[in-house]
């Protein structure tokens, strides 16, 4: 017999595919890492169960406990399910930005939530750092992992994301790139790719109203790059602990409205339903790939989440036309049959 004892043990192990069509007249062989896969359908998953595990080890997370995290709903749902397999409670704090189906999924996984202000500073009291922080202070035996300084997210990235790349490319990787949120994804596997060949490139996508690229090009942290946007995942107002601007080579900026196209092309081009973030990650490492690749190259992107969690935003023909997003042949067609 072949299976697994816990839903947890089908972590990892997500496929790489080629990119045929939205790659039209660009060099290199682009490869995608489609980690919705993994059971929670986002690479979060590894991250989750490495900062459960880790807290474990250390004597923070003890049986009975409850574990809190401000999160855009991936790392709920990765915590949620490693939480369920080993018998703890989970709370979570959101930004009223994150898309209605997160919020309920991390409840249909008995997870409580809390959904806070988006456009308020991270120390405002009301943002989703504070209240999560707030919630660690007043409830006894929990757990708060802080994804953004808890390098235990970069190392599961180091141990598992890296060298499953490495492996599927033979070593023939050239480039890498990713969205940065937290920076764990682009870190982690940054670090362990430039160990093994420290000629791979690494290229962070960056969303406009977001601090990296203003930050890693001048080393200015500044107030001005920061405003509110719609992208959901990457793009930060602080410096987490988990990006090393060392293992970013470079950082291209991403509008809303390119990555959203994108995702939707994804979809029908190539048949991967995958998340707005990846649409924003292929946008950017292709505008990079084309100014930057030979032929002889090979590209990884990955590819954080999965679609269902954007059907009511990019996927969404009224709300894609509401922020001026949809053009042409982006349009999608649903014909009713009136009775
Ligand atoms: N895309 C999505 C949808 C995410 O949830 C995240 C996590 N914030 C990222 C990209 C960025 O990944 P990381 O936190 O590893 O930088």
């Amino acid at each position: 017999m072949k299976y697994y004892n816990s839903i947890i043990e089908t972590i990892g192990d997500t496929p790489l595919v080629k990119l045929s069509h939205v790659t039209k007249g660009i060099p290199g062989t682009i490869l995608v890492k489609l980690e919705y896969f993994n059971p929670g359908n986002s690479m979060k998953d590894r991250m989750a169960l490495k900062m459960i595990e880790d807290a474990e080890k250390e004597g923070l997370l003890k049986p009975g406990g409850t574990i809190i995290e401000g999160t855009s709903g991936n790392t709920g749902m990765g915590l949620a399910l490693a939480a369920i397999a080993k018998g703890y409670k989970c709370i979570f704090t959101l930004a009223d930005k994150q898309s209605q189906e997160k919020i309920d999924i991390l409840k249909a996984v008995g997870a409580e939530v809390y959904v806070c202000p988006t456009n308020v500073s991270s120390d405002d009291p009301r943002s989703y750092y504070s209240v999560a922080k707030k919630l660690n202070q007043d409830i006894p035996n929990s757990f708060y992992p802080n994804q953004y300084d808890n390098l235990s997210n970069k190392l599961a990235h180091y141990e598992s994301t890296g060298p499953e790349i490495w492996r599927d490319t033979d070593g023939k990787i050239t480039h890498y790139a990713a969205g940065v949120g937290t920076g764990g994804s682009m870190c982690g596997v940054s670090q362990y790719l430039k160990e093994h060949n420290p000629e791979v490139v690494t290229v962070g996508i960056d969303t406009y109203g977001s601090v990296f690229k203003k930050y890693k090009e001048t080393g200015q942290f500044d107030q001005n790059e920061i405003y509110p946007y719609l992208t959901e995942g990457i793009g930060e107002d602080i410096l987490p602990k988990n990006v090393e601007f060392d293992l970013i080579d470079h950082f291209v900026k991403v509008t809303d409205k390119d990555g959203a196209i994108m995702t939707r092309r994804l979809a029908r081009e190539e048949g991967m339903f995958v998340g707005w973030s990846c649409g924003s990650a292929v946008h950017g490492a292709l505008e990079y790939a084309k100014e930057h690749l030979t032929d002889d190259d090979v590209m990884v992107i990955i590819m954080p989440d999965h679609g269902t969690r954007y059907l009511g935003k990019v996927y969404n023909d009224n709300w894609m036309k509401d922020h001026g997003f949809l053009e042409g042949r982006n349009f999608a067609t649903a014909r009713q049959i009136v009775s």
